[in-house]
């Protein structure tokens, strides 16, 4: 049998990439088969190696909430390339970028820029032990927070494709110091920490769940969560890099009427490159080098490409409606799923907020990952594959969530929907 473009290539990158990828869940582990080849994008659509077109539900996982190739956001890199790559030494970009989210996020006092999500998130929960002196942090089960060793402990988004949650590699000394709490329960949070309170540095948390599907928790959660973390004395920490500036303007932090006392954010920023930040009170945040005794460091960071390309991509973020819109179109294809699949009877759940969605094979919406867990995966990999021959691409994995852009129009839902019609008629 002759070998397709993308098996080809595949197989190249094989040889001297592991696994022929540069992060796992692009091997499509989790729905089998082989992964596309991305040769360019443009607007919703990315564009094979052979130029067929797919609509485009991942957005480089969030980042492209404008879209492919926005032209302010690749006139803006294309006039910071000229300027020069890297200093090394500070600019006025960074600090324009900080004013931006500390104005957009009251809960921002101080913010210092990453290159990474993963950065993020391991810097802020340093920095929570630095400030507390404590050690232990608590995650919930099924949420992803990067690859750095405390947190790769019963971890949520390519671990679960791969059936091993907690990554061999992480010392048993590191891991013992994560607790991890099912998500989104109220009494399992409680009497953790009437056991534990004053032991702990932080509690990290995807205020809404993306890396184990969508999982929006409820008011009651998070409330306790703050109220909790303010009785001990322990740093709440919203790792936003998937919601921040994705569910709405505020985040979920706005979301659920939360301060958090930090908070990581990651590729959105940049529009697309690799950047993250973390920030939050100026008292803790005052704790890092050169301020404070906490050190983290970075040659990229603040990076003028980056910072640039992000302050482009906020000017069209903070225009009147945006929002708006993008939540629209949101529920607009949400919804459409949802009628096919009633129409087909086919057991399917969704939710949405703002341009973030997930979508169940399951009669009722999961609440926690034991509940995610439970749906049809393999009726989502034979549906993935379905709606991928028809030009559409969804998540590679039933762990994740999708994600709309501004630059989806009514016609590419129409044609979404369509490909859906055939898809779920070929599930039953
Ligand atoms: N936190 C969350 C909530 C994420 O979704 C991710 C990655 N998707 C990360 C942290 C890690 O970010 P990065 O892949 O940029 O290191």
């Amino acid at each position: 049998m002759t070998q397709t473009a993308d098996q080809i290539l595949f197989e190249k990158a094989k040889r001297h990439i592991p696994g022929g990828v540069n992060s796992p869940v692009r091997a499509f582990a989790g729905v089998g088969g082989t992964p596309v080849f991305i040769s360019r994008a443009s607007g919703a659509y990315m564009y094979d190696t052979d130029g067929r077109a797919y609509i485009d539900y991942v957005g480089s996982w969030g980042p492209m909430i404008l879209g492919h190739g926005h032209p302010k956001v690749i006139d803006a890199v294309k006039a910071a390339a000229d300027d020069g790559l890297s200093f090394g030494a500070p600019t006025p970009f960074e600090t324009t970028m900080a004013d931006i989210i500390a104005d957009i996020v009251p809960s921002i006092e101080l913010v210092r820029m990453v290159s990474s999500g993963t950065e993020a998130t391991m810097s802020a929960i340093r920095l929570a032990r630095g400030y507390t002196g404590r050690d232990k942090i608590v995650k919930f089960e099924g949420c992803y927070h990067g690859h750095s060793d405390s947190l790769l402990v019963k971890a949520g988004s390519g671990m679960l494709d791969i059936g091993e949650p907690t990554s061999k590699g992480v010392p048993a000394d590191f891991a013992k110091h994560t607790l991890t709490l099912p998500y989104n329960d109220v009494d399992a949070l409680t009497a953790a920490f009437e056991k534990f309170g004053d032991e702990l540095a932080c509690v990290i948390v995807e205020p809404i769940a993306g890396n184990m599907n969508m999982v929006i928790p409820s008011q009651d959660f998070h409330d306790t969560l703050r109220a909790l973390c303010d009785k001990h004395g322990v740093v709440l920490i919203f790792d936003e890099v998937m919601t921040g500036f994705r569910v709405g303007l505020g985040g979920a932090q706005k979301h659920f009427n939360i301060t958090p006392d930090l908070t990581t954010f990651g590729k959105i920023i940049g529009a697309g490159l690799p950047v993250g930040a973390f920030g939050g009170k100026r008292e803790i945040m005052e704790c890092i080098a050169p301020l404070g005794g906490v050190y983290q460091a970075g040659t990229l960071s603040g990076n003028p490409l980056a910072m640039r390309a992000g302050k482009a991509m906020f000017d069209e973020l903070t225009k009147d409606g945006f929002y708006d819109a993008l939540s629209d179109k949101t529920a607009k294809l949400v919804n459409g799923l949802q009628a096919l699949a009633d129409k087909h009877g086919v057991d399917f759940a969704s939710c949405h907020v703002g341009g973030m969605f997930g979508i169940y094979f399951n009669k009722t919406l999961p609440q926690n990952f034991a509940e995610v867990s439970k749906c049809d995966s393999q009726k989502f990999a034979k549906f993935f594959h379905e709606m991928l021959k028809r030009g559409v691409y969804l998540a590679p994995s039933a762990f994740e969530a999708a994600f709309m852009s501004i630059a989806h129009t009514d016609e590419d839902i129409e044609k979404t929907l369509a490909a859906a019609d055939e898809a779920f008629a070929a599930l039953v």
